[in-house]
């Protein structure tokens, strides 16, 4: 079970032999979505110099429209794995239907994107897995609706969740979305699964990016998830929330400030 009152230690989840959680923070860095090969490989081999863990990238997109880009699908995991090939990090991409797990045979942990957080057929098979699985905060989802999503994985015997904060609906319209910072304290005491935050779609704004990863950071999530493009301004899918590799760089910087004196 999730609950910590029946698994007081905390969890530790290893990604590719990355560890998260159990006072292992990792940072997944990356393209929302995978749009080429040179896109991919320019982004990995930068986010890996300023010190990421982990690449992160979408190939099957779950689009508010239909008519928008729609993601490169099984091409886009095949240059995922190119770059981790070359870089040595584990990769991290979303799956929106259990009929693509065998495209996902050699990626590192599966995202369940929040829009599937409630897609319980799927998180049963999810269960069935050893894959470790970053299992998003639904975008009006209590805690405890959060908490039951990962107990239908670990019910089918997958102890490998990390939950993720990526921010949640208000009446607040100013941003993409309110990050619930509250989060990270809270479900620490509620479970001993890592928790990590997303502030790239938790804003939908670049220039917030920074400063709630710094929040979060001190807060004491187990790791960020952060999206870099080497290009926002023609991004397919997400731009206005992507960090130029430069940018990126510097929140790196800022963050390892913070965990020295933690
Ligand atoms: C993403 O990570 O690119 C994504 C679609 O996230 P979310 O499900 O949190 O909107
Ligand atoms: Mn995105």
């Amino acid at each position: 079970a999730a609950n910590r009152k029946f698994h007081p230690e905390d969890t530790i989840v290893d990604v590719g032999g990355v560890k998260i959680g159990g006072g292992h923070f990792a940072v997944m860095a990356g393209p929302c979505s995978v749009e080429s090969k040179e896109q991919v490989l320019e982004i990995a081999r930068a986010v890996k110099a300023s010190g990421a863990n982990l690449l992160r990238g979408g190939a099957f997109k779950p689009r508010t429209s239909p008519y928008s880009f729609q993601g490169m699908g099984n091409e886009g995991i095949e240059i995922l794995l190119e770059a981790k090939k070359e870089t040595g990090l584990p990769i991290v991409s979303e799956i929106m239907d259990i009929e693509d797990l065998p495209f996902f045979e050699e990626v590192d942990m599966l995202q369940v994107g929040a829009r599937n957080m409630q897609n319980f057929a799927m998180l049963k098979k999810l269960g069935q897995i050893d894959k470790p699985i970053l299992l998003k905060r639904g975008l009006s989802a209590t805690y405890e609706e959060w908490i039951m999503s990962a107990e239908y994985i670990m019910a089918g015997g997958n102890k490998n969740v990390i939950l993720c904060e990526r921010g949640i609906r208000t009446f607040e319209t100013g941003i993409r979305n309110v990050l619930d910072i509250t989060a990270v304290p809270y479900l620490r005491e509620k479970t001993h699964l890592p928790i990590i935050v997303d502030p790239s779609h938790a804003s939908g704004m670049w220039e917030m990016v920074e400063p709630l990863s710094i929040a979060a950071t001190a807060i004491g999530a187990d790791g960020l998830l952060i999206e870099v493009h080497n290009d926002p301004e023609r991004a397919l899918c997400d731009g206005p929330q992507s960090l130029k590799p430069e940018k990126f760089e510097h929140l790196m910087q800022e963050i390892n400030k913070i965990k020295t004196v933690m």
